[in-house]
């Protein structure tokens, strides 16, 4: 018999983490609000995606966007600008949004009067990929000059995500940004995850962007 008692704290957080992200999409269904989680690298155009978004879809939807940041409040000031309900979660230093930072971000928002919600997670690759924040569509966002190398570097995020946008198709022919390597590369990881290019700078496939999107709101409501 071993005296020794272990205690994993990490796979208890990410359980802990998971049930209530479960109650948090739960409680979304109930009141008809579709919340959607953007995952990027800082600079990837995840506000700008989300700001055209706000644009494309909303003559359709009640929306409101939940900003995290590990300080400054200048992405959701940017999304109030158009007149849009914004809440910045500032995180002070934490690397990723979690379920009970969402709960507290929806909790400054009346659900019942709202049909679609973007999240704004933090800008990285790893862990925001593994915590999952009770949204019912996790989106990656990469961009033209990060390289088409990204779903060998971070995996998971691939693996996990349920759609991808590829942002910057305006600046496509100064770098070598191989669509179909990203493409195949994605494939292999996650065949079922559809791929957009879009520019948030001309508009370029914004619209397919937000038609996708648009089913799956009416789909999950
Ligand atoms: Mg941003
Ligand atoms: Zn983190």
């Amino acid at each position: 018999m071993s005296d020794v008692t272990l205690i994993n704290i990490k796979e208890e957080i990410l359980a802990e983490n998971k049930g209530l992200a479960d109650k948090l999409r739960r409680r979304l269904k109930e009141r008809g609000a579709f919340l959607v989680n953007l995952m990027s690298s800082p600079g990837s155009g995840k506000t700008s995606l989300i700001v055209r978004s706000l644009q494309e879809l909303g003559s359709r939807y009640r929306m409101a966007v939940i900003e995290g940041d590990v300080d400054s409040a200048v992405d959701a000031e940017r999304v109030a600008r158009e007149g849009i309900r914004a809440v910045q979660i500032k995180t002070g230093g934490s690397c990723h949004l979690s379920a009970a930072m969402v709960e507290k971000g929806l909790g400054a928002l009346s659900l019942d009067s709202l049909d679609l919600l973007f999240l704004e997670n933090i800008g990285n690759l790893i862990c925001p990929a593994g915590s999952d924040t009770g949204a019912s569509l996790d989106v990656a966002l990469v961009s033209i000059p990060e390289g088409d190398d990204k779903p060998l570097k971070y995996p998971l995020i691939f693996r996990t995500a349920h759609v991808f946008v590829v942002n910057k198709t305006d600046v496509r022919e100064h770098f070598d940004f191989d669509v179909e390597a990203f493409r195949a590369r994605v494939r292999r990881l996650n065949p079922e995850a559809p791929v957009f290019e879009v520019s948030c700078k001309t508009g370029e496939g914004i619209d397919l962007w937000c038609n996708w999107l648009r089913e799956r709101v009416e789909e999950g409501r």
